[in-house]
C-alpha cells in the first residue's frame, strides 16, 4: 500500500498515470488534457476508460471546435493579425454547459473572481460561435486595458494596452466578427463572435445560420 503524504505525491502519481494512460491509448501527448479532475475520474471509472469519455467537461481552445464558418473567420483573423505583426493567443472557443456552469459558479458559489455573466446555455461559447483571445506583446499576454486607445502615436505603443486591444479588434471587425469591446453592457474586450443575426433563444431552439 502506498501512503499519500501530500499534494506533491498526488502530482507525481498523476504524472505517471498520465504517461501510462497515454501509452495505453496510443496518445503521444496529452499534457493539456490531463487535469487533477480527469485523474480523479479515471480512478473512479477504471484505468481502461477512454480519456475522451472521462473528460466530460469541455472548455476548448481549438479553432476546429467552433462552428465551421466562425472557425474560418477566426483563422482569417489570426492570419491577418500575424501579417500585420500582432501576436494573438486564443484562450477559449467552445465551452459545453457543464464547463459554463463551472465558470458561472466562480465568484458566486465557488471561490475566485466573477469571470462570466452567462449561465449554462446562455453563453455564445456554448453554441460554438464565440472565442476569447489575449494579445501578446513580446510574447507576454497583455491583460491590462490601461492607455488612451487608438491615437496613431507609435511612441506609446509599448505601454498603451487599450490601443493594442483596439488594433486587433479592428482586424477582427474587418473580417466580419463582432467585438464585445463595443458592447454597451457586459463589455468584454477579449470576446469575439459571429452569430449570423441569431439570438441565444434562436440557437436554443435549434436554429443555425446559413452562410
Ligand atoms: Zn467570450
Amino acid at each position: 500500500m502506498c501512503s499519500f503524504s501530500g499534494l506533491f505525491d498526488f502530482f507525481i502519481i498523476a504524472v505517471y498515470l498520465e504517461k501510462w494512460v497515454c501509452r495505453r491509448m496510443g496518445i503521444r501527448q496529452a499534457t493539456e488534457a490531463i487535469t487533477p479532475l480527469l485523474v480523479q475520474q479515471i480512478m473512479k471509472r477504471g484505468l481502461n476508460s477512454n480519456p475522451q469519455e472521462v473528460n466530460e467537461m469541455v472548455n476548448s481552445r481549438k479553432i476546429k471546435d467552433l462552428h465551421p464558418h466562425v472557425a474560418t473567420l477566426c483563422q482569417r483573423f489570426l492570419d491577418e493579425c500575424s501579417a500585420a505583426g500582432y501576436d494573438v493567443l486564443i484562450t477559449s472557443t467552445y465551452r459545453d454547459n457543464e464547463s459554463q456552469a463551472e465558470l458561472y459558479a466562480q465568484g458566486r458559489t465557488k471561490p475566485g473572481r466573477i469571470v462570466t455573466n452567462a449561465q449554462a446555455g446562455k453563453s455564445w461559447h456554448n453554441w460554438r460561435v464565440a472565442f476569447d483571445i489575449v494579445p501578446l506583446r513580446h510574447g507576454k499576454p497583455v491583460w491590462g486595458t490601461l492607455g488612451n486607445g487608438i491615437d496613431n502615436n507609435p511612441k506609446d505603443d509599448e505601454i498603451d494596452d487599450l490601443e493594442l486591444w483596439h488594433q486587433v479588434a479592428a482586424i477582427a471587425k474587418s473580417v466580419g466578427l463582432e467585438w464585445a469591446g463595443d458592447w454597451k453592457t457586459f463589455r468584454e474586450l477579449a470576446h469575439f463572435q459571429y452569430t449570423g443575426g441569431l439570438t441565444l433563444a434562436d440557437f436554443a431552439s435549434g436554429k443555425i445560420f446559413v452562410v
